[in-house]
């Protein structure tokens, strides 16, 4: 069996965070909760209900202004939340189904959950992609904790990594390796100096996620913005939702929230791809300049690999953040 690369993890461990007991069953929402906000791409209003869902459901969503469309069945609405149905990593991660239904932009709330450690819901939007908010994962970590989380009585499974696996391309690389627990190392390496060199270790057990993590906004830079919406894309994109820079300036008045912000959000992001997995991974992630198509990538090639991984019913550092209730009793969101 191989070892983690670089051997011990070489991040700093942040202190005055609670470390998360392991959690060995799955969970799920104690209520349903929802918002609304203007979608990245379209720039068009949209509303998403989150619901609890029963074990095994993992997280699926449902394209609710299309359950009337010719042609379209229940099941064809239905769009699970996994690696094998990313359809595009241009601009954040799109699922799409057999059908040729999507829904774009799940990177965030995928991270929240997966911070959260919430195994299964059901997200019902009427649109086809989720709202961007602030451009972090903030808001969906306060809604998601606003609708408590209930433990079910089935236990969690783990995706233990068991050999390294790396993808390595044009000078960016990301890797998964064996680890009792769910670290990350993130590098960045900009030719701005406002971002410059920024890498960043995190651990999923040490509670840290809401308050260093989640709260990190997207960036990116006012011409590629620019471009972007002279193709008729990144429509709702504006200084409310993510840091724009035009050179070494960043043009929000409110400045950064953290001064290493971006390579923050890369790991926020890195969270949100990996939670795909379809259960948390109990391993080492490292990246170096990487994004959304790189992780996913990683996941086919994990996958890929039968001897690379097994699953695992812990118990180890799990990535629980909020107190857990009770068994829920789980409703099914509308019909079923
Ligand atoms: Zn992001």
């Amino acid at each position: 069996m191989s070892e983690a690369r670089g051997g011990a993890v070489n991040f700093p461990v942040k202190r005055g965070h609670k470390a998360a007991r392991p959690e060995l069953f799955q969970t799920t929402l104690r209520n349903r909760i929802g918002c609304a906000g203007i979608g990245l791409h379209s720039g068009q209003q949209v509303r998403f209900t989150v619901y609890p869902a029963e074990a095994g459901t993992g997280i699926v969503f449902r394209r609710m202004d299309l359950r009337d469309a010719e042609g379209l069945t229940e099941q064809d609405i239905c769009v699970p939340a996994r690696f094998d149905y990313i359809s595009n990593t241009q601009l954040g991660s799109t699922l799409t189904n057999a059908a040729g239904v999507s829904v774009a932009t799940v990177e965030h709330l995928m991270s929240a959950f997966s911070g959260c450690g919430i195994d299964n819901a059901r997200v019902d939007l009427d649109g086809p992609e989720l709202p961007v908010l602030d451009g972090s994962a903030a808001p969906f970590v306060m809604l998601l904790e606003c609708a408590g989380v209930a433990r079910l009585s089935e236990r969690r499974k783990y995706i233990r990594i068991l050999e390294t696996v790396s993808v390595e391309e044009d000078g960016k690389q990301v890797s998964l390796s064996p680890h009792d627990g769910f670290v990350m190392n993130f590098e960045i390496d900009f030719p701005v100096s406002v971002i410059g060199k920024q890498s960043y270790g995190f651990d999923m057990a040490d509670g840290s996620y809401k308050s260093c993590i989640a709260q990190s906004r997207t960036f990116g830079f006012l011409h590629e913005v620019e471009h972007l919406k002279s193709l008729g894309l990144a429509r709702g994109g504006s200084l409310q939702n993510a840091i724009v820079l035009d050179g070494e300036n960043i043009l929000n008045d409110t400045g950064l929230r953290f001064p290493d912000e971006f390579v923050r959000h890369k790991i926020l992001d890195a969270i949100g791809d990996l939670y795909l997995a379809g259960a948390p991974i109990m391993g080492r992630f490292d990246a170096v300049r990487a994004g959304h198509s790189l992780n996913n990538k990683l996941l086919q090639a994990l996958f890929n690999n039968p001897l690379a991984w097994e699953y695992s019913d812990g118990p180890l550092g799990s990535a629980r953040q909020m107190p857990v209730a009770a068994p829920a009793k789980i409703r099914r969101a509308a019909r079923g």
